[in-house]
C-alpha cells in the first residue's frame, strides 16, 4: 500500500529532507570503471544500456569563494543539473564536478574591507599574516554559495569538491607555469597594463569596464626649436584629455601626409613645465582629424603611444607611482594625486600662456570592474604567456591549437562546438587579435610566481622545488618573486587538474618524480577527460572559456591514451561542447541591476514557490541564445502543475488502496520500465502509452539539442493535458471496485494508471526532482528499487512507433468531446445536467465512437449518444470534417428572471465596453502604454463586444 501523501504540496516540508539525503547518502559520487570504489550508486540500467556507460562529464563553472547565489547561477546550475540528471538516468557514467574559486582580487578585497573595519591594513599584517587571515576567513565564510547548491539539489558529486588553492591543484599551477617557462613561453617585460590605484594592481582588458564621461580636450602649445636650440617663436599645439601625462611625454607625432605640420619634420621641440627636449615624429597611425592632428607620445601611460614608442625607439618615462601620484620623474609635481597634479599642471600652462582652447568632450573612461576606480594605463613590468609564440620551429602556439580545435578538420569535424553557433565567430574572433596573456598580479592571495630574482647576477630562477640557491650564479641571495598568478591561470588549467594532471604516471611507469610523491592515477583521467560540456555565460568566454581551450590542449596534449597511444588534438580539448546560457532579465525584459533595485534572488523565490517551480520556470524558458525574462506569476503557474501532479498521485494511491481491499495488486515488474499496451488494450490505454513515447522521443530529443523549453513544455502538456486532464478521468470508468466487478479488466486499467504515472514521474525528475523524488517513493511505500528515482531508467525513445491509430481515435473522440462541450455551454445547458446528442458520423469512425461512447458520455456529459443519418430540424449543431453533432436540451426558463439577468449583464457589458473604448481613444495613453497593456485592452474589448452581442441576442430570443 503506498504511503500517504499530506493533503497539500508543501515544497518546503520535502526539499530540504530530499536535498539532505543525497548529499548525505551521497547518491550523485561517480568514481572511474575499475578504480577501487567503482561507483556503486550507478543506475543498474547503465552495464546493459545501449550507451555502454560511456563518461558523461561536466565542470561547474567555479562561483568565487565569496560569492553569493544570484538567479544567473540558478539557470546556469538548473541547465547543468537537468543535463547531468537526464545523461545519469540514459545510462551514462555522468559526472558533475563542483569547486570554488579563490578569486584572487574579490577575496583579498573582503579580508582587507574586514581589516579596516578594525583599523589595520594588510601592509599592517605582512604578507604571511594576512595570507593566513584570508584562508581563515575562508574557513568560516567561503563557498557559503555550494551551501546553497546544496540546498537546492545540485546532483554533484561532493566528495571532488575542490578549491584552486587546494595542494593539487596548487601542483598543477606551478607545473603549467614552469613548463611553459622551459618552452620559452613565459617571460618578463615591461608592459602597459590596466593599473588601478585602489587595487594596485594590473587588470586585465577584460576587467576594465568602460563607461562614457564628460570631460575636456585641452590644448597645450609646445615650442618648437631652432637648429640651434632655442625656441624658434612658434609652437605647435597638441591635445588631451589627461594633461597631467605631458610630464612624461618624450615626442609629438604627426601624420607624414599632413600638409599643416610639413615644416615641422625632423624638427625638436621643449616640452613645456620640465623642460626637455623632445622630437617630432612621422606616423601614419596619427588621425588628421582628431583634435588638432598633432599627439603628444606618453609610451609610459598610453597603450597606443606605447606601441609609437616601440616603433620609434623611443624612451618610456614613468611619471606616476602605483597609487597614481605623480613620483620623482615628474620634478616639482611630485607627490601630488594625478588629479591634484592635473589641476597644479593645467594653472602652471595658463601662467605661462601655454593653455589652448578647452573643449567639452565625452570619452570612454575605465574603470576596475571590481572598485570602480578610474584605471590607470600604466607602464609596469609584468609576467606574461606569449600565446602566439611557437615554442619549437614547425609546432603551434597556444592560440593556433586554440583556434584549430574550433574550425572544421579535414573531415568537416570540429573537435569543439558552439551552442549557440555565433559565439564560435566571436571566439575564433578574438583568438586572431588575442595579445600575449598577462598573468601576474600585484596581490598577496593567490599562487605565487615560481620565480627568484638573484640580487649578485640579477638573474631569474623558475624552479618547481623551492630553490634555496641561483641556478645561474649559485648565490643564495635570492628572493622568490612576490606577484601572483591572475586566478584565470588555475581556473584555466582546471579540466586537466580536477583529474589529476599531472601526477599522471604514463602507461606503466610511475609519475613525473619531481612532482614528489604519489604516484597518481590514470583511471580518472582516462575515464572522464574532455569533458562533455562546458555550460556557462557569455561574459566568461575569453576570461575563461579561452584560457581552457589553450592550457587543455597544450598539456593533455602530452599525456598518452588510456591504451598508450598519442592522443590526438581532438581528444586534448577540455570539453566536446560549449553552451553558452542566456540572460535572466526581470520580467519587462530589463536586465537585473542593483542601482535599478529589480534584481530577483533566487533563494527568496524558491522559499515562496519551491525549488521545483523556479527550475521548472527557468527550464520552460530557457533555449539557446534566448534572454529569459522571469516571471514570477509563471513560477506561480508551475506550482500550481507541481500541485496537479500531487493531487494525481493522491487520486492514484487512493485506488491502489481501494484495489487491495479486493484483492487486485499492480505487478511491481510493470514499473520502472516504459509501459507498452497489446492492440487488444482499450482505446485509452492503447493512447495514453502512445502519448507517453511520443513526449520521451521529444523530451529527449530536446535536451539533446539544448532545447530545455521543448523539453519542459512537453512534459508540462503531457502531465497535465493528456494524462490529468483526458486520462485520469476516462480511466475513472474503468477503475471498478464494486463486488461486481470484472477484476482482471481493473487490474489492467489500474495496471496502466501506475506504470504510466511512474514514468511520467521518471520524465519529469531531471526537470523536479524533489517532487518527484517525495512521490516515487511513497508509490513503492518506501521500498524502492533503487535509493533515487535519479539512479533509475530514464524514458528512452525506445522503437515502438507510435500507435497511430490510437491517437487518432482518441482525437476523435476528444474533438467530438469538446464540441459538445462547447454547444453546452452556447445553449446553457446546467452545469450538472445529463443530455442526450445526436450525431452524424462518417461510416469510417462511427465504431470507434460506438466503442467508446461510454467515454464520450462521462468526458461530455451525455446521457446517450443516438447516432441518425442527419441532424434533426430545429436543434443548433457543430460541424467538423468527420461528424455533425447537436445536444438536445429543453430549457425551463424562468423568463422574468432571465430577463433581469441579461438585463444586468448587458449593462456591465456597455459600461466595460465604454470604459475600453474611452482609454483606446486616449492618444495620450497609447503613446506611453507598453505594447503588451494595448493588446490587452484591445482584447479585452473586443471580448466584450463579443459578450454584449450575446447578451443581447439572447435578450432578443426570450422577447421572442
Ligand atoms: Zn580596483
Ligand atoms: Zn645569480
Amino acid at each position: 500500500m503506498p504511503h500517504d501523501l499530506p493533503k497539500a504540496y508543501d515544497p518546503t516540508a520535502i526539499e530540504d529532507r530530499w536535498a539532505e539525503y543525497w548529499v548525505r547518502e551521497n547518491l550523485f559520487a561517480q568514481s572511474a570503471p575499475g578504480s577501487a570504489d567503482s561507483s556503486e550508486n550507478a543506475p543498474a540500467s547503465a552495464a546493459s544500456s545501449c550507451l555502454d556507460g560511456q563518461s558523461f562529464t561536466i565542470l561547474l563553472p567555479p562561483p568565487n569563494v565569496t560569492g553569493r547565489l544570484h538567479m544567473g547561477h540558478m539557470l546556469n546550475q538548473t541547465e547543468m543539473d537537468i543535463l547531468t540528471r537526464w545523461r545519469r538516468m540514459s545510462g551514462r557514467r555522468a559526472l558533475w564536478v563542483p569547486g570554488t574559486d579563490h578569486a584572487g582580487i574579490a577575496t583579498q578585497m573582503m579580508v582587507e574591507r574586514q581589516l579596516l573595519a578594525e583599523g589595520k591594513t594588510r601592509q599592517d599584517l605582512g604578507r604571511e599574516k594576512f595570507v593566513e587571515r584570508v584562508w581563515e576567513w575562508k574557513r568560516h565564510y567561503g563557498g557559503a554559495i555550494l551551501d546553497q547548491m546544496k540546498r537546492l539539489g545540485a546532483s554533484v558529486d561532493w566528495q571532488r569538491e575542490y578549491f584552486t588553492m587546494d595542494e593539487h591543484l596548487s601542483v598543477a599551477v606551478r607545473e603549467a607555469f614552469v613548463r611553459l617557462h622551459e618552452q620559452g613561453l613565459i617571460y618578463r617585460g615591461a608592459y602597459i597594463v590596466n593599473w588601478c590605484p585602489r587595487c594596485q594592481t594590473a587588470i586585465s582588458d577584460l576587467e576594465v569596464v568602460h563607461e562614457e564621461q564628460k570631460g575636456h580636450l585641452w590644448e597645450i602649445r609646445y615650442s618648437v626649436l631652432d637648429s640651434s636650440g632655442k625656441d624658434s617663436g612658434d609652437t605647435i599645439t597638441v591635445a588631451t584629455t589627461r594633461p597631467e601625462t605631458m610630464l612624461g611625454d618624450v615626442a609629438v607625432a604627426i601624420h607624414p601626409a599632413d600638409p599643416r605640420y610639413r615644416h615641422l619634420h625632423g624638427k625638436k621641440l621643449r616640452l613645456p613645465l620640465v623642460g626637455r627636449e623632445i622630437p617630432v615624429i612621422l606616423d601614419e597611425w596619427v588621425s588628421l582629424d582628431f583634435g588638432t592632428g598633432a599627439v603628444k607620445v606618453t609610451p609610459a601611460h598610453d597603450p597606443n603611444d606605447f606601441a609609437l614608442g616601440e616603433r620609434h625607439h623611443l624612451p618610456s618615462i614613468n611619471v606616476m607611482d602605483d597609487q597614481g601620484k605623480i613620483n620623482a620623474q615628474g620634478g616639482k609635481y611630485a607627490g601630488l594625486d594625478r588629479y591634484a597634479a592635473r589641476k597644479a599642471v593645467l594653472h602652471d600652462l595658463k601662467e605661462l600662456d601655454l593653455l589652448g582652447d578647452i573643449k567639452d568632450h565625452t570619452n570612454s573612461v575605465g574603470h576596475c570592474d571590481r572598485c570602480k576606480t578610474v584605471v590607470e594605463p600604466r607602464l609596469s613590468t609584468q609576467w606574461f604567456v606569449a600565446v602566439n609564440k611557437s615554442p619549437k620551429d614547425g609546432l603551434p602556439s597556444l592560440a593556433e591549437l586554440a583556434r584549430k580545435v574550433v574550425v572544421p578538420d579535414a573531415e568537416g569535424k570540429k573537435a569543439i562546438t558552439f551552442t549557440p553557433e555565433m559565439y564560435e565567430k566571436t571566439y575564433l574572433g578574438w583568438m586572431e587579435n588575442i595579445h600575449d596573456w598577462c598573468i601576474s598580479r600585484q596581490l598577496w592571495w593567490g599562487h605565487r610566481i615560481p620565480a627568484w630574482h638573484c640580487s649578485e647576477c640579477h638573474k631569474i630562477t623558475v624552479a618547481r622545488v623551492d630553490p634555496t640557491a641561483c641556478a645561474h650564479c649559485g648565490s643564495a641571495r635570492i628572493a622568490q618573486e612576490t606577484d601572483v598568478l591572475d586566478t584565470w591561470f588555475s581556473s584555466g588549467l582546471l579540466p586537466v587538474s580536477v583529474f589529476g594532471w599531472p601526477k599522471l604516471p604514463s602507461m606503466g611507469a610511475p609519475g613525473p618524480a619531481h612532482l614528489g610523491t604519489g604516484e597518481g592515477n590514470r583511471s580518472d583521467f582516462d575515464a572522464f577527460y574532455p569533458t562533455s560540456v562546458l555550460v556557462t555565460g557569455f561574459d566568461i568566454l575569453f576570461f575563461w572559456v579561452a584560457r581552457m581551450i589553450m592550457m587543455g590542449c597544450w598539456f593533455a596534449g602530452d599525456v598518452p591514451m588510456a591504451d598508450g597511444s598519442k592522443r590526438t588534438l581532438a581528444d586534448a580539448v577540455p570539453f566536446r561542447e560549449v553552451y553558452i546560457h542566456a540572460l535572466v532579465r526581470d520580467a519587462n525584459r530589463e536586465k537585473m541591476s542593483k542601482t535599478k533595485g529589480n534584481v530577483l534572488d533566487p533563494i527568496e523565490i524558491v522559499q515562496q514557490y519551491g525549488t521545483d517551480a523556479v527550475r521548472f520556470t527557468l527550464a520552460a524558458m530557457a533555449s539557446p541564445g534566448t534572454d529569459i525574462a522571469f516571471n514570477v506569476a509563471r513560477t506561480e503557474g508551475y506550482r500550481a502543475f507541481a500541485n496537479k501532479i500531487w493531487n494525481a498521485a493522491r487520486f492514484l494511491f487512493m485506488n491502489v488502496d481501494r484495489a487491495a481491499e479486493i484483492g487486485i495488486a499492480v505487478d511491481p515488474a510493470a514499473l520502472g520500465k516504459m509501459p507498452e499496451a497489446e492492440q487488444t488494450a482499450p482505446l485509452e490505454t492503447r493512447w495514453i502509452v502512445a502519448e507517453l513515447h511520443a513526449a520521451a522521443v521529444k523530451v529527449n530529443q530536446s535536451l539533446e539539442n539544448y532545447r530545455y523549453d521543448d523539453a519542459a513544455n512537453t512534459i508540462y502538456q503531457f502531465f497535465w493535458g493528456s494524462f490529468c486532464d483526458w486520462y485520469l478521468e476516462i480511466v475513472k470508468l474503468s477503475l471498478d471496485f464494486s463486488e461486481t466487478a470484472d477484476k482482471e479488466k481493473t487490474k489492467a486499467a489500474l495496471t496502466t494508471l501506475v506504470a504510466v504515472f511512474e514514468a511520467s514521474l521518471r520524465l519529469l525528475s531531471p526537470f523536479m526532482p524533489f517532487l518527484t523524488e517525495e512521490i516515487w517513493h511513497a508509490l513503492y511505500d518506501e521500498q524502492p528499487p533503487a535509493k533515487s528515482i535519479a539512479l533509475t531508467q530514464y524514458p528512452q525513445a525506445i522503437e515502438n512507433p507510435a500507435d497511430v491509430t490510437a491517437i487518432a481515435g482518441m482525437e476523435l473522440l476528444q474533438s467530438l468531446i469538446v464540441e459538445v462541450r462547447t454547444l453546452r455551454k452556447e445553449i446553457a445547458v446546467e452545469e450538472k445536467a445529463l443530455t442526450p446528442m445526436e450525431l452524424r458520423i462518417d461510416a469510417a469512425v462511427r465504431s470507434i465512437v460506438e466503442q467508446n461512447s461510454a467515454i464520450v458520455e462521462r468526458m461530455a456529459r451525455v446521457s446517450e449518444v443516438r447516432f441518425v443519418a442527419a441532424i434533426a430540424e430545429g436543434l443548433s449543431e457543430h460541424h467538423t470534417a468527420s461528424f455533425d453533432v447537436a445536444v438536445i436540451y429543453e430549457r425551463t426558463v424562468d423568463v422574468p428572471a432571465e430577463r433581469e439577468r441579461l438585463t444586468k449583464d448587458i449593462a456591465k457589458y456597455e459600461k466595460g465596453l465604454a470604459a475600453a473604448q474611452r482609454q483606446l481613444g486616449n492618444a495620450g495613453f497609447l503613446v506611453k502604454a507598453p505594447a503588451q497593456v494595448v493588446e490587452g485592452l484591445k482584447r479585452q474589448e473586443a471580448e466584450t463586444r463579443l459578450l454584449l452581442e450575446k447578451a443581447q441576442a439572447a435578450l432578443a430570443a426570450l422577447v421572442k
